[in-house]
């Protein structure tokens, strides 16, 4: 299946003179929806996972499925002030200003091999945060996992050190 056929453009969102990936097409298919879950759980591989962090809020869509299929828990990562419990936060840069990630300080034991999703890989900062997060919590990336990249903007070099997958490259 030519999941590619599945995202479509949007001209100028959020902000005029981006053009945003939007993967709704996808998601609202149902036989390309199952058949781009089944293709993601297959590349994790042999990898054996404790944790699947899902990144807000598009990063929740798949995570939770990869989980079950994974057998290993589902932790949210949030954005700044949604978390209720004890928390720790990084703050990473964007292109204007910056951003906050937050986790919860149990929600990883230490040793736990973590998968990290989200939908999209652009710059690499978000993913990158989510890193250091887990990393913060003695917990061990073994994979970076994204249904698409925007291979323009460089974001593996951002994850360098880290393993990292996509279903789809633009
Ligand atoms: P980065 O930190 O890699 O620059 O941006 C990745 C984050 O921004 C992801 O959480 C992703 O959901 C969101 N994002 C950036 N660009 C796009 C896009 O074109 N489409 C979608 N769906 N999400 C995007």
């Amino acid at each position: 299946m030519d999941f590619k056929t599945y995202v479509r453009d949007i001209q100028d969102f959020p902000e005029k003179g981006i053009v945003f990936k939007d993967i709704s097409p996808l998601l609202k298919d149902e036989r390309a929806f199952q058949a781009a879950t089944k293709a993601m759980i297959a590349m994790v591989g042999n990898n054996a996972v404790d944790k699947v962090i899902g990144i807000e809020s598009r990063g929740f869509f798949f995570a939770p499925l990869l989980a079950f299929e994974l057998s290993a828990g589902f932790v949210p990562v949030r954005k700044v002030g949604k978390l209720p419990a004890d928390k720790i936060s990084r703050t990473y840069a964007l292109e204007y200003g910056s951003d906050t990630l937050e986790i919860h300080s149990d929600s990883i034991t230490k040793g736990d091999r973590v998968l990290i999703h989200d939908d999209v890989l652009a710059t690499g900062g978000t993913a990158r945060a989510a890193c250091e997060l887990v990393e913060s919590l003695g917990g061990e990336v073994v994979l970076c996992h994204f249904l698409l990249e925007l291979d323009f903007l460089n974001g593996r070099r951002r994850l360098e050190n880290y393993p990292a997958k996509s279903l789809m490259a633009f």
